[in-house]
């Protein structure tokens, strides 16, 4: 049997500021080290300030994961000597003295599946290392520490998962719920990173590390689970180790055993006392809560009447649902809902299209009046689309601007007699065949770039046909 359990790394970046001090938590614009302060460099006579809304940030995500969240939280320092790590030690959580990490005993389920989370700690990102090539076989390796100090949730899960598959279903999942949560952007390069341990038969557990992307995890526990399924069947031993996930040859490697005997000395950090967690404020945090993303599924299924494979794709992308909450009301519901989950979703599939997009609510509402209202054709609506998003022009301007408006009947009747004309043969098999009949409407569209309504077209043909 295999057995998968992962550690999960996620940013919090929706807040201003860093853990402990108050340099920017988004470090991704600044110049190599010009984020950082004596705090988050760990100088001597620097004290931390713990950031209070990173505390909130973290409770949000353990009540949503359903944890348990105990009276009082505690910090721990964890020491270690790496260029990543300024002060040579990282403030983070550990449950010795009882449970004092920010949430623990959770659940999420995945599918048919319940996932236990073990435990969720709010700690701080270490910085970055830039190796020239890779981090093996580098000449060069640059430090920069805009990063150190960064508030990072960790989420640890126990050893439930099957197969790699349904780890990566689980990480869809819990990426959707941070970003609804409004705690993270988990598309930004970084925000989410995890390492998984595998077992199989009960065998000893094997760490990966340093995997960039969840597709990459996914290969990375397929090629390990068949690793070690060929090392158990020729009865060699499968080492307990850490390895390393090899992104340009597709494999996993043995990291440097060091790194597994490390023994971290954690101990209690003086500089931040324990922080008690009130039963108000916890409160208080779930009551602000958004609406999750079940539950919003569940409304739109029963309150639009919107099938449940798109009030799927609707309510699990932040993004979608935003849009979708701005922009409908009760009559337009379902149309904005297949426009948004049909013709948008190509135009805005990744993160910087999302950014550059000049598409508001009320591009939306105009567009769908505007079907509805028998203005424009789908197909010039789709036309319309594309220009909102890159414009961001008024609905107006761009029926102008493009000539989208609908041919009208007389205009259209002039097509038709024209394309009866032209198409000598294809008139001849649709007289005897009314089926090829779309081939002609599709002429007219041709000929009139989508503007033509295909029902009143086809309607002429018939006419003209029989
Ligand atoms: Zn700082
Ligand atoms: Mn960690």
């Amino acid at each position: 049997m295999t057995k998968i359990g992962l550690e999960i790394h996620c940013q919090l970046t929706k807040l201003n500021s860093k853990l402990f001090c108050s340099c920017k938590a988004d470090y991704r614009e600044f110049e190599p080290n010009t984020n950082i302060c004596p705090i988050c460099m760990g100088l001597p006579g620097s004290l931390p300030r713990l950031n209070q809304k990173a505390v909130e940030k973290a409770t949000t995500i353990a009540l949503a994961l359903s944890c348990q969240v105990p009276e009082k939280i505690a910090f721990f320092r964890k020491n270690y000597f790496y260029p990543d790590l300024p002060k040579n030690f990282q403030i983070t959580q550990l449950n010795v003295y009882g449970p004092t990490s920010i949430g623990e005993k959770g659940m999420v389920n995945v599918e048919d599946k319940e996932i236990r989370i073990r435990r969720i700690q709010l700690e701080e990102d270490p910085g970055r290392l830039i190796y020239e090539g890779t981090s093996e076989k580098t000449q060069i390796t640059l430090v920069d520490y805009n990063r150190a100090g960064t508030p990072l949730v960790e989420i640890v899960t126990e050893p439930d998962f099957d197969n790699p598959k349904q780890v990566r279903i689980f990480l869809n999942i819990l990426s959707d719920l941070l970003e609804n949560l409004g705690v993270s952007e988990p598309t930004l390069e970084g925000a989410m990173r995890a390492d998984g341990n595998v077992s199989i038969e009960n065998g000893p557990k094997v760490e990966i590390k340093n995997i960039g992307s969840f597709h990459d995890l996914e290969k990375a526990l397929h090629f390990e689970i068949t690793r070690q399924e060929s090392l158990s069947s020729r009865d060699i031993p499968i080492a307990q180790e850490t390895r390393h996930w090899d992104d340009r040859r597709k494999v996993t490697v043995s990291a440097r055993t060091k790194e597994e005997e490390m023994d971290y000395r954690y101990f209690p950090e003086g500089d931040i006392p324990w922080i008690k967690i009130a039963d108000a404020r916890i409160q208080k945090l779930k009551e602000d809560m958004p609406e999750s993303i079940s539950s919003k599924k569940q409304r739109y299924v029963t309150q639009f009447d919107i099938p449940p494979q798109v009030a799927d794709v609707l309510s699990s992308d932040k993004f979608y649902s935003d849009l979708f909450e701005k922009s409908h009301d009760e009559k337009n519901a379902k149309d904005i809902a297949n426009l948004i989950t049909t013709d948008l979703m190509g135009l805005v599939d990744t993160r910087e299209k999302r950014e550059q997009s000049k598409l508001k609510p009320n591009h939306l509402q105009d567009l769908v009046s505007a079907i509805q209202a028998s203005r424009i054709t789908r197909t010039s609506a789709k036309t319309a689309l594309q220009e909102m998003v890159k414009s961001g022009k008024s609905l107006e301007e761009i029926i102008k601007d493009l000539d989208l408006g609908k041919s009208d009947e007389g205009e259209l009747e002039k097509i038709v007699d024209e394309v009866i004309s032209q198409e000598t043969k294809a008139v001849e098999e649709a007289k005897a065949n009314p089926q090829t009949i779309n081939y002609l409407v599709g002429k007219v569209m041709q000929k009139t770039k989508g503007k033509a309504d295909p029902i009143i077209t086809l309607e002429l043909f018939k006419k003209k046909l029989s």
